[in-house]
């Protein structure tokens, strides 16, 4: 066993298939002064007992592409580090029996297919052939994935382990990080053989993190639950089949039933993701064991019954074999079910990578990630769906983690639809008028926890969970929908927005300092602006809208659930030494939208304040008494005001203006309308239509970059990219004849029989009719009239390129009126 060395650029804590390839990235990226450091042995955690599946699929761009790079690393891993291991590419088929799956599977298709990979949708009579013993009389058919298959979770850990090794990396096993201290600007862990200096530090420590993350201060979301697979008896009629084809079966999903069914050797490996499904160490009466290493829960057969016996009706032979072992182990859940990838929030030089569920699957793209978080502080793809910082504070509470990880165990297979509202975890943060809009119909959803009306039901609209599980735009709410956008456009409506991110900024030099990191100018005092940071290679790192209070003095405003990224983002790039203070007050204030052709009368009704205030510009006034600051912009696209106030006064206000607005025609709108209606004026969404997969010149933002001010973060690289020609650019596209649906994220466009770009945002316009995609295309194909094809869940719909204005009040003119 290696000693413990005093020092290491990078220490890993936890030597699991993720943490080991990790340091083999780190390695492979010439950082070999690295370190990992295993508790017990290299594996002993989730790692071993893990059945090894190595899927491709993923509704989710960024997962799959770390999926996709897994099975590519795999591939060539036993030769490149020279340690033989067993990995099958067997192929897999995943089971459709509606045709909402259907759907789900011609869109992994898609994007399947634009990152490099040959999936396909195929019939019942495909589905038989290449699966001789299942039935297959129920189905419609299937999504099969050549680059599925098996590995062995010991092996490949080990294999990566080598390769780390040989380029100079260590690991020292039986090495338990039991404490951390910040000291000169280093990591100091303590262990039982000693202490350990670094500069960065990763907690890979799996489903154990939590109580590693506690030795950095921080609280990490996450909960374990016990996943259990059966392995079965040899199945004669198996052997003789695989005997006489040569290759095994391929790896069955029943995703509507919600188990794997895998061939293993001669037998089989029956995997649930039971709805019965059971929390470990979730509370203080069952705490989890100080070492469970290489352990199991006892096998708990009940809990699987029903899916057992489903599985023997799809494959029967399945029923001839009997049970063999069982295996019962922790597997890690974050409340939305991803992994924390990324910066530890809040930590100076620390990182996460851990509470994967798909941790084999994902250990490849993960160690690659990672790797780039450490060495350059930022990732090739945008990772946001992994970032740890996509939860915020209140995701860390154990009950909601409990109630989150069940709920995604129990539906680790389900479709996600864009109208659908998960039911756990909810309730957290409730607006101080949450009772008032809920009576007025508000059906809701959380956003970074924070409860916002999606649409307001009238009595007798079906407000069902069933309602909502569908791809199809149309359903209950549309009429709603449709109703609020044109009150908004033909008379007013309000919208209350909780949970606003928000930051002070303050202090000499504020704004010169600002001005180094938007790539646009800062507004001057009195207005406000959007401001684009970019990294250092032009790409868009957020959006933040900057009120200027005083010639130093700001509040910037950002997406809710950016709050802990843009936040890090200002304090990472403050100078040594400043004077300027960047404070988050997120929770202190509230935000109501009010927007519409009448939210100018109804203003004037319960405030003094000079609405003739141009747009962009904000003002200090009262309402009903209290303190609130108008700020004359609207993300609905119309003359609006939002109205910015204390936590404590938002009910006050709202009643002012809703008794206001009643002569008015004043109604709620919400989230559903609020998305219809910025997609007619273009407006980007946060990590939607705005990520680090694009620069800030294909973004179309170039009017928010003013070149000639002397030096702006990214400078240099969009200089560089503007000489060179921008290769794709954000369109907004409309479709021509529209289907049933709007294109969802990452659905390719095509043109002359080649994919040319991919839509980001789409959605019906109401105040245009019209089925709008905002998305990106191929630079010359960025034209308006450029005739493209949108590829909607298999169907290819044509779709024409618009000017680059909104589609609704091109000039602005409402909102300026
Ligand atoms: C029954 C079952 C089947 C599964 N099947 C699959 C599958 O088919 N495909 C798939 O992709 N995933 C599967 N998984 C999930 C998979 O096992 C995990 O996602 C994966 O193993 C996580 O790897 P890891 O490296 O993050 O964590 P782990 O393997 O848990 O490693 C964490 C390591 O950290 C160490 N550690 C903890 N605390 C400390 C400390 N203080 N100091 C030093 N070291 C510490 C632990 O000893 C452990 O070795 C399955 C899980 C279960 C339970």
């Amino acid at each position: 066993m290696a000693g413990l060395p005093s020092t290491a650029r990078v220490v890993i804590i936890g030597g699991g298939a993720v943490g080991v390839s990790a340091l083999y990235h780190l390695a492979k990226a010439g950082w070999t002064d690295c370190v990992l450091l295993e508790k017990n042995e290299l594996t002993s955690g989730s790692t071993w007992h893990a059945a090894g599946n190595v899927p491709t699929f993923s509704s989710s761009w960024s997962l799959m592409n770390m999926q996709r790079y897994s099975t590519e690393l795999y591939r060539g891993l036993a030769t490149a580090v020279d340690y033989p291991m067993n990995y099958h590419v067997t192929g897999s088929i995943r089971l459709a029996h509606t045709r909402e799956r259907m759907r789900e599977f011609q869109r992994a298709k898609g994007m399947g297919r634009y990152q490099g990979m040959a999936i396909d949708v195929i019939g019942a009579d495909e589905i038989k052939a290449r699966y001789p013993f299942i039935e297959t009389h129920d189905l419609l058919g299937a999504l099969y994935d050549p680059n599925d298959g098996d590995i062995d979770p010991a092996q490949l850990t080990q294999a990566l382990a080598k390769g780390a090794r040989d380029m100079g990396a260590k690991i020292v096993r039986f090495c338990p990080v039991t404490g951390a201290q910040r000291d000169n600007g280093e990591w100091v862990l303590t262990t039982p053989e000693g202490e350990i200096r670094c500069d960065y530090v990763v907690n890979a420590a799996g489903y154990r993190a939590r109580e590693v993350g506690k030795l950095f201060g921080r609280d990490v979301p996450m909960m374990v639950m016990s996943h259990q697979y059966i392995l079965f008896d040899e199945i004669p009629e198996l052997a003789a089949w695989t005997k006489e084809v040569g290759h095994k079966l391929p790896l069955l999903r029943d995703v509507d039933t919600s188990y794997y069914l895998r061939q293993e050797k001669s037998g089989m490996n029956l995997g649930p993701y039971e709805r019965n499904c059971r929390a470990h160490w979730a509370t203080h009466d069952d705490p989890m064991p100080e070492d469970f290493s290489f352990q199991l829960f006892p096998d708990d057969l009940e809990r699987l019954e029903w899916y057992l016996s489903d599985a023997v009706a799809r494959v029967p032979i399945l029923g001839t074999a009997g049970v063999s072992k069982v295996i019962n182990g922790p597997i890690p859940y974050a409340p939305d079910g991803n992994p924390l990838l990324g910066p530890m929030p809040g930590v100076p030089n620390a990182f996460e990578a851990c509470v994967f569920t798909f941790g084999i699957a994902q250990a490849g793209g993960a160690g690659k990630v990672l790797a780039e978080w450490v060495t350059e502080g930022a990732t090739e793809w945008d990772m946001w769906s992994c970032d740890p910082r996509r939860f915020t504070s209140f995701a860390a509470a154990p009950d909601y983690s409990v109630a989150k990880g069940m709920e995604i165990y129990g539906h680790e297979y389900a479709i996600h639809f864009p109208r659908h509202a998960w039911p756990a975890g909810r309730n957290r943060k409730l607006s101080p008028i949450h009772d008032r809009i809920a009576a007025l119909g508000a059906q809701f959803n959380a956003y970074n926890g924070w409860e916002r009306a999606t649409w307001y039901a009238k009595p007798g609209d079906d407000i069902s969970e069933e309602a909502t599980q569908t791809f199809d735009r149309d359903g209950p709410w549309q009429k709603r929908i449709r109703e609020e956008c044109l009150a908004v456009r033909d008379a007013a409506g309000i919208l209350d927005l909780p949970g606003f991110s928000r930051y002070r900024v303050e202090g000499e030099g504020a704004r010169a300092w600002l001005s180094t990191l938007i790539t646009g100018v800062v507004p001057k005092p009195g207005r406000i602006g959007l401001g684009y940071f970019a990294d250092d290679h032009g790409r868009i790192v957020t959006e933040m809208s900057i009120m200027a209070l005083g010639e130093d003095f700001f509040f910037l405003i950002t997406a809710s659930v950016a709050e802990l990224h843009d936040l890090e983002w200002l304090e990472k790039h403050l100078p040594q030494g400043t004077r300027i203070s960047v404070k988050n007050v997120t929770d202190a204030f509230a935000c109501q939208i009010l927007s519409g052709p009448n939210a100018r009368a109804i203003l004037a009704d319960v405030t003094d304040a000079d609405l003739s205030q141009p747009w962009l510009t904000h003002q200090s006034c009262r309402i009903a008494g209290r303190w609130c600051q108008l700020v004359r912009v609207s993300f609905a696209g119309e003359l609006g005001w939002e109205i910015h106030t204390k936590v404590e006064d938002t009910a006050a206000i709202f009643d002012a203006v809703w008794a206001a607005g009643q002569r008015h025609g004043l109604r709620p709108f919400g989230m559903f309308a609020l998305d219809s209606l910025r997609l007619e004026k273009g407006y980007r969404a946060w990590k939607q239509d705005l990520s680090t997969d694009y620069t800030i010149l294909q973004g179309g933002l170039e009017r928010f970059v003013k070149w000639d001010k002397p030096a702006f973060k990214g400078k240099a690289a969009l200089q560089n990219e503007k000489q060179q020609g921008v290769r794709k650019r954000f369109a907004t596209l409309v479709i021509d004849n529209p289907g049933p649906c709007d294109a969802p994220y990452m659905s390719t466009v095509w043109h002359d029989g080649a994919i040319v770009g991919e839509t980001l945002s789409g959605g019906w316009g109401h105040r245009v009719d019209k089925s709008i995609a905002l998305g990106m295309v191929r630079a010359d194909l960025a034209e308006p009239g450029a005739k493209v094809e949108i590829e909607i869940f298999g169907e290819r719909f044509a779709a024409t390129v618009q000017k680059d204005e909104p589609l609704w009040d091109p000039h602005n003119e409402r909102l300026k009126g």
